[in-house]
């Protein structure tokens, strides 16, 4: 795991050349509307588009149990307040937050497994 130094030298540089935002981030569908446009514009998408593509969603994104774990060593910052859980970002290598987004966004792989019962019916 980096250290908070390191965290803080990689989240500036997401800010910078990134476009990692928003600053305030929210789920609610009207906030942060020029972030989203200006997201949207940049991955040819509409604006609400672009709100479905976050980190938690992201091929980067890791939340596993064991990352939460190791990020805990980095202390609490403004950057976290309100921006939902943490998570680290294996590309920028930084905390990142899940209601926030970057270009650098990828699609991660879902897989499901049904298990409902269908002999039932
Ligand atoms: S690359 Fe993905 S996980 Fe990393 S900051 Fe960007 S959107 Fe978030």
């Amino acid at each position: 795991m980096i250290s908070a130094a390191e965290n803080r030298k990689n989240t500036q540089n997401a800010i910078d050349n990134w476009m990692l935002g928003p600053e305030k981030p929210s789920n609610r569908p009207t906030d942060n509307r020029d972030y989203w446009r200006e997201m949207g514009a940049a991955w040819l998408l509409s604006e609400k588009e672009a709100r479905r593509q976050v980190c938690a969603n992201c091929e980067y994104y890791d939340n596993t149990p064991e990352t939460k774990a190791e990020m805990e060593a980095i202390p609490f910052n403004a950057f976290d307040a309100g921006a939902g859980f943490r998570g680290y970002c294996t590309k920028l290598k930084f905390i990142c937050h899940d209601l926030r987004s970057c270009l650098a966004w990828e699609r991660k792989d879902f897989e499901s497994e049904d298990m409902t019962d269908e002999s039932e019916d």
